[in-house]
């Protein structure tokens, strides 16, 4: 399989609600739908304004944002340890681009709520070559390759919200030793709407997603009509849109007139996943478009997902060049149209795992990955992930 068939999915039409899982029982979802309203909201609203205002400083060109974490957090690896050790590994990366920037540098981790997964494939293939059904996260089934455990269960939407919170409490317990501008803030993708929809709060500035400080709309689930973009206008949190090399000028200023109306500062991102070949001609066009209309997004690279490739072994994996290559072109064409390449969006870990190849693309078809954990897609380990950080310090 190419980078381009994994990666250009664009959305079409939009169902209302896309990528939802096929839960077995309606009335046993309503019933945790209830549960989940009356739980307690995860983030204040003092917290999501500290990170929007720290956005829209980034955005002016004032910082730098780090995004990254796991692509699928796993409910077995949440808590006060994993989540100790994540958070550890974001803060000095975050200190390394800062050293590298002289800027301040805001950390947006995917964690406390990153348990599920959008997908372009219903089924994937097994490890015994027996075809299943694609993972969709931990907050729907288990990630075991075992066809009975991949049936969505409701309950696990209250598993989730128990790791997230005790994921956040050692995140603010982390808050505890630094300054607040060297904080380590929780992302996710805002996917599941039975998890986000009954967790969103009325606050001062009316309502906010209770579940992270800052949410985003994947690739997938980012159409005009669809119920992600309904959700993401409706909340005041900061929010992300990832932009696959598809998306049209058009299509970038839409979602800048939706979510955006009123060009707070920091209330929108634009996060970048064009893939290394494509970016060049891809990104001009869209950076140009939403210039013109006089918005004040933030832009940031993920020169992740868009540079996914597949070994003869048949697992996914991403080459380090590719990624660095992707991230130059990117702050070139931010610069080239006079605006700031606010940072990168990364899939990491600080297990010393092999998931993603160090090196150039050619030869990973025939790559060995001994060391390969994730439940989705390939991450840098330690080594690489701080190439690619260091990488991008030396273009600030
Ligand atoms: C992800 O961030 O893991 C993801 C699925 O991204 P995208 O929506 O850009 O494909
Ligand atoms: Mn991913």
């Amino acid at each position: 399989m190419t980078a381009g068939a994994l990666s250009s999915t664009v959305p079409t039409t939009p169902a209302t609600a896309a990528q939802q899982p096929d839960w077995p029982d309606a009335g046993h979802v309503r019933a945790i739908r209830a549960i989940l309203r009356e739980r307690p909201p995860l983030v204040a609203e003092g917290e999501i304004r500290a990170l929007r205002d720290a956005l829209g400083r980034a955005a002016a060109g004032g910082g730098i944002v780090l995004q990254a974490g796991d692509c699928a957090e796993l409910f077995d690896e949440s808590g006060p340890g994993p989540a100790a050790r994540k958070i550890g590994q974001l803060s000095e990366a975050s200190a390394a681009l800062r050293a590298a920037s002289g800027l301040p540098v805001t950390t947006l981790g995917r964690i406390a709520g990153q348990y599920a997964k959008p997908r372009s494939a219903p089924f994937e293939q097994g490890p015994d070559g027996g075809t299943l059904p694609s993972y969709r996260g931990d907050a729907v089934h288990g990630a075991a390759p075992d066809p009975g455990l991949r049936v969505p269960d409701p309950r696990r939407l209250l598993t989730a919200y128990g790791c997230a919170a005790s994921t956040l409490a050692e995140l603010r317990r982390s808050w505890a030793t630094v300054e607040p501008a060297e904080r380590v803030y929780a992302s996710h993708e805002l996917l599941l709407l039975d998890y986000e929809q009954p967790l969103v709060r009325d606050g001062e500035q009316g309502p906010y997603a209770g579940s992270a400080h800052f949410g985003w709309i994947g690739e997938r689930t980012r159409g005009h009509d669809g119920a992600h973009l309904a959700l993401a206008a409706s909340i005041s949190n900061p929010v992300g849109v990832k932009l696959g090399p598809g998306v049209t000028p058009g299509e970038a200023v839409a979602l800048c007139r939706r979510l955006d109306p009123d060009r707070v500062p920091g209330r929108l991102t634009f996060i970048v996943r064009m893939g290394s070949a494509r970016i060049a001609t891809a990104l001009p066009p869209v950076v140009a478009a939403v210039a013109r209309h006089g918005s004040r997004a933030l832009w940031i690279s993920d020169p992740m997902h868009g540079n996914t490739i597949r070994t003869r072994a048949g697992h996914k994996t991403r080459a380090t060049d590719a990624i660095a290559a992707e991230i130059t072109e990117f702050t070139r064409v931010l610069r080239t149209h006079g605006q700031w390449p606010g940072g990168i969006h990364l899939e990491l870990t600080p297990d010393d795992v092999t998931e993603c190849v160090t090196g150039p693309a050619t030869g990973a078809w025939d790559a060995r990955l001994p060391s390969y954990r994730s439940a989705c897609d390939p991450r840098l380990n330690p080594e690489q992930a701080a190439a690619i950080v260091r990488h991008f310090g030396a273009l600030l």
